[in-house]
């Protein structure tokens, strides 16, 4: 039995240590992203269901390391949060969306917004709202065109600070989101409390539409919820046609996924968008 648990500890132990190397490269790795150019942001369009136009883009961080190859914002977001790299990285994220917003405003497209992804630590950061101000301003672009999404988890576990920050950035003009809706909590209290504009219904109630008649009834109380409140409704991870039209038809407003496009460069959805204003 001692040896057994000997073994045991040591499976444990080599396991955990694993982990914990994949960490500090995480971490070292992390350090230098942004200086060496290893950082991009993608853009995710997003849909106007009714009309077939696009109406916007989802700002989504890529990091392509020289040491490990490409990580997921999943493993490396987390990290960086624990870290506080993440007010930098975020900064980042910020300004290379303006620099593109700006550029896309010279070449005459309809305007878009972009939404930006802002983690729990960004959201606590007191200096967040000068920075976003200062870093449109730079841009010359209008806070009008951004719009943060934000979970239900980082809404409701800094309530306090959250009523003051996400009226400070609604006063910019910035729109707000509730990302992975109907995933955190319970309570629905806080959607009276604070200024939010949209919701976007989480991907795991979208991947079995139109076939689970339980997914079919949560979106559509989602989306009855959120009309009669006076929220816009974004459909996360559309994939298939089926999905797009039973979406549609219960009156979801916009919808992002595979089906319309994956996250594409700026040049790219360049393009896209020059597509879709040819239609
Ligand atoms: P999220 O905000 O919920 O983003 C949606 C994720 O779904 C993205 O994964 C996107 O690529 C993926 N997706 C889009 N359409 C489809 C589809 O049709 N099917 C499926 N299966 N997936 C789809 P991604 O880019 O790997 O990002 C993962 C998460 O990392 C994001 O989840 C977000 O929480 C975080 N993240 C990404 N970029 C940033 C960032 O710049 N800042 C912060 N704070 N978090 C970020
Ligand atoms: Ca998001
Ligand atoms: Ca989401
Ligand atoms: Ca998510």
């Amino acid at each position: 039995a001692k040896r057994q648990g000997r073994n045991t500890y040591s499976v444990y132990s080599e396991h955990l240590s694993h982990e914990m190397v994949r960490r500090l490269h995480l971490e070292t790795g992390l350090r230098r992203a942004l200086e060496r150019g290893e950082m991009r942001v993608v853009f995710q369009p997003k849909m106007d269901l009714a009309t077939g136009q696009i109406s916007g883009a989802e700002a989504l961080l890529r990091w392509d390391s020289r040491e490990l190859g490409a990580v997921s914002p999943v493993e490396f977001i987390p990290v960086a949060e624990d870290t506080g790299m993440i007010i930098a990285i975020g900064e980042w994220v910020l300004e290379e969306v303006c620099r593109w917003l700006a550029r896309w405003n010279r070449q005459g497209h309809r305007p878009v917004r972009v939404a930006v992804n802002l983690s729990a630590r960004q959201f606590r950061d007191p200096l967040l709202v000068e920075r976003v101000k200062a870093i449109v301003a730079a841009a010359g672009v209008s806070a009008r065109q951004l719009e943060f999404e934000l979970t239900e988890s980082v809404l409701v576990e800094n309530a306090t600070e959250a009523t003051k920050a996400l009226w400070a950035l609604r006063g910019l003009g910035v729109t707000l989101s509730v990302d992975d809706f109907g995933t955190g909590y319970s309570s629905l209290s806080y959607l009276k409390r604070f200024p939010i504009d949209a919701l976007k219904i989480d991907q795991s109630f979208v991947r079995d539409l139109p076939d689970s008649s339980d997914d079919k009834a949560i979106v559509r109380a989602i989306i009855l919820m959120g009309r009669s409140l006076d929220l816009a409704l974004v459909a996360e991870g559309v994939e298939t046609q089926a999905q797009a039209d039973f979406l549609k038809a219960n009156q979801c407003t916009y919808a992002q996924g595979y089906l319309f496009a994956r996250p594409i460069s700026g040049p790219e959805f360049e393009a896209f968008m020059v597509g879709c204003d040819d239609d």
